[in-house]
């Protein structure tokens, strides 16, 4: 129970002294469930916002929603979106004719997208908290995320029809052999390409950053057929997949 209903609770039972112990139980589990829907609704609201990108740029989940964006991420709701994700990926990547000469390539990001660190975020107020580099930092060098399953299925079913994979990730150049780690222990193996920020790509927005290698990979001759992300900022700008797929993130957004 977050601490704005236990507060909520304490103001109620204040307001009840003369009631017997029973029925201040009782009152205290209506206006727990009354809170509970009405914030699952609003907090639902408030994901649909966020995944569209209605909200625009959002620095921390709202205190009323770490319940649900727990419950979201780890019941059957995240890996059931995910899944929905990654099948409608796979069903337009089938309508692709692939070429043959290794230049039809699907992009995808790094975390929230292959990776998950969620075992980060569970321990981190699940993006409730503000956002600490070094810490994540830390996480990421232990190299021990696990697999988004329903985007290494993806992965693998790509590879299949003979796409070329290429990784774009917002960590840092001096990250790659950790991330490369990273990457084969959670099953990823043999990607084309993997695109890490360089000393010249610091501090350059995620859009134009991404963009810019886009860009190059396009002058390469790559054909980008699909992107994959959890962040619209890994999907947007010039040029773009012909199509890209966004898989859902309600701890952090990244301008
Ligand atoms: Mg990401």
């Amino acid at each position: 129970m977050t601490s704005f209903r236990l507060l909520l609770l304490l103001i109620l039972s204040s307001l009840t002294p003369i009631l017997s112990s029973q029925s201040i139980l009782r009152t205290f589990l209506e206006q727990y469930t009354i809170i509970k829907i009405n914030d699952d609704l609003y907090c639902d609201s408030w994901r649909f916002s966020v995944e569209t990108n209605d909200a625009g740029i959002w620095r921390q989940v709202p205190a009323r929603c770490i319940d649900f964006v727990e419950d979201y991420m780890t019941g059957d709701r995240y890996p059931s979106d995910s899944g929905k994700v990654g099948e409608d990926s796979l069903l337009f990547a089938s309508t692709v004719e692939i070429t043959g000469d290794g230049k039809d390539i699907w992009v995808f990001d790094v975390d929230e997208t292959l990776l998950s660190n969620l075992p980060y975020y569970a321990l981190n107020g699940f993006g409730s908290q503000i956002f600490e580099e070094s810490t994540f930092n830390e996480w990421v060098s232990l190299a021990e995320a696990p697999a988004l399953p329903a985007s290494l299925k993806l992965y693998k079913e790509l590879q299949g029809l003979g796409f070329k994979v290429v990784l774009l990730t917002g960590r840092d150049e001096s990250q790659r052999n950790v991330t490369k780690k990273n990457l084969l222990f959670a099953g990823f193996s043999d990607w084309e390409r993997l695109i890490l920020r360089g000393p010249s790509d610091r501090g350059t927005t995620a859009v134009i950053y991404k963009s810019e290698k886009r860009m190059q990979l396009e002058a390469e001759g790559y054909r980008i057929h699909g992107s994959s992300g959890d962040q619209w900022s890994d999907l947007y700008g010039s040029p773009m997949a012909t199509r890209s797929f966004k898989l859902p993130n309600p701890m952090y957004y990244i301008a």
